[in-house]
């Protein structure tokens, strides 16, 4: 068969989908899988199964990332590598993460029933606790692996019980001994659902962002004083809850007031004691600022402390601001980008140059490899969300995409 003709086997994509899928199955019909859980560590036995199953080379390092390599006819020379993220949100969807690393398998079984070689390897890579929604932050292992994050701090992240990322990681298994250091890769590529509704909009089939906008999380604890809520008056309250909820609005209000191409989102919070009949003493919320622009992001931060300050300082609810996490804007290899769209229209697929509003392994890839990204359309650009879905014919469409990027890649010499 001619290079070009061939496709992967979408019959096979989607049952490698739908046995994933059953791995924390929810009634709702997603998938929780939260990072490290027993569930987590039951998706990673059927993975590592199914790279043995065709003869790839399975290595796990200390951060319980799982590499699976085929070989290259060029044995020294820097991989291709393509993957993403097995872990889920709670209730979350069943594409999200493992689209990517179930399409790379996919690419690496198409090769194989065809018998084509490759000059350069090629790695499929599970990335652990990409999503950031157990352990704070997100893209952990990649994060870990590409320099950006101390090891040691992640280990010591706690989940809302206190159990600790390390201790996790050594319960399920993946603690694995190879260092999670980067080596050398040629070009790395992810799969996955755009989780917006921009495709769908444009009624584009395969989208290419440019790259992934800035990504600056915070947490924020603010302090009341507890009391009987019937005998206190309402003058004179240090109430922990209406601080925090004046300041959850001034996120809101952020993007509109300063201005530019910028989302504010408060989506956890934790409120103390948490009982109808006491005024809460404590809350902890967190907040997540994006933008394309880091500077204008900055600005809008500086200035939303400044109303938080004001906001503690009236109410007498005194403050404290963790600065957890910060990731620039991530331009990818524009090469690569053009690689995505170009082959998009040799395959007859529509597409679209775009950015990415989602944060990916992708970010710290591109920190230190040639990096792009292959997008399909979420249906209704819901994502994150049990009703989570992309068409199965569109699956195929972005892992053929994927096919032939990694194909071109890893020809090159
Ligand atoms: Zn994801």
């Amino acid at each position: 068969m001619e290079r070009k003709n061939l496709r992967v086997n979408g019959k096979r994509l989607r049952a490698a989908l739908e046995e994933m899928a059953k791995i924390g199955a929810t009634s709702g019909g997603g998938v929780q899988r939260l990072a490290l859980s027993d569930e987590d560590k039951q998706a990673r036995d059927l993975f590592i199964k199914w790279l043995n199953e065709i003869g790839l080379e399975v290595m796990i390092d200390e951060m319980g990332n799982i590499f699976g390599k085929r070989a290259g006819n060029g044995k020294d020379l820097p991989p291709v590598m393509s993957g993403s993220h097995i872990d889920s949100q709670p209730k979350g969807g069943r594409f999200d993460g493992i689209l990517g690393v179930m399409g790379a398998l996919e690419v690496v079984r198409t090769l194989n029933d065809h018998g084509i070689e490759t000059e350069r390897p090629i790695t499929i890579v599970n990335w652990t606790n990409e999503e950031g929604t157990r352990f704070s932050p997100a893209m952990a292992g990649s994060g870990v692996w590409a320099a950006k994050l101390d090891r040691d701090w992640v280990y010591g992240r706690a989940d809302i019980h206190g159990k600790t990322f390390g201790q996790e990681l050594e319960r399920i298994g993946y603690k694995g001994k190879l260092r999670a250091r980067q080596w050398p890769v040629h070009a790395y590529y992810e799969y996955h659902i755009e989780q917006g509704p921009v495709l769908e909009k444009e009624g584009k089939l395969i989208g290419a962002p440019k790259g992934i906008v800035c990504l600056h999380w915070y947490d924020i604890y603010v302090e009341g004083t507890a009391n009987q809520v019937g005998p206190t008056p309402m003058e004179g309250r240090n109430d922990a809850l209406c601080a925090a909820a004046e300041m959850i609005l001034k996120v809101n209000e952020l993007p509109a007031k300063v201005g530019g191409n910028m989302v504010a989102t408060v989506g956890e919070i934790h409120n103390f004691p948490n009982s109808r009949n006491i005024i809460p003493d404590r809350v902890h919320f967190t907040v997540d600022i994006r933008s394309w622009d880091d500077e204008l992001a900055t600005r809008a931060w500086e200035d939303l402390k400044l109303d938080f300050g004001t906001i503690a300082e009236r109410r007498k609810c005194p403050l404290r601001i963790e600065e957890t996490w910060r990731v620039g804007h991530t331009p990818f290899e524009e090469r690569l980008v053009k690689r995505v769209l170009e082959i998009a229209g040799q395959l007859g697929y529509s597409s679209h140059y775009m950015v990415s509003g989602a944060g990916h392994d992708a970010s710290y890839m591109s920190q230190v490899a040639p990096t792009a990204m292959v997008f399909v359309p979420s249906i209704d650009g819901r994502s994150h969300v049990e009703v989570e879905n992309t068409k199965w014919e569109d699956c195929d469409a972005g892992a053929n995409v994927l096919l032939h990027c990694i194909l071109q890649s890893a020809s090159e010499p």
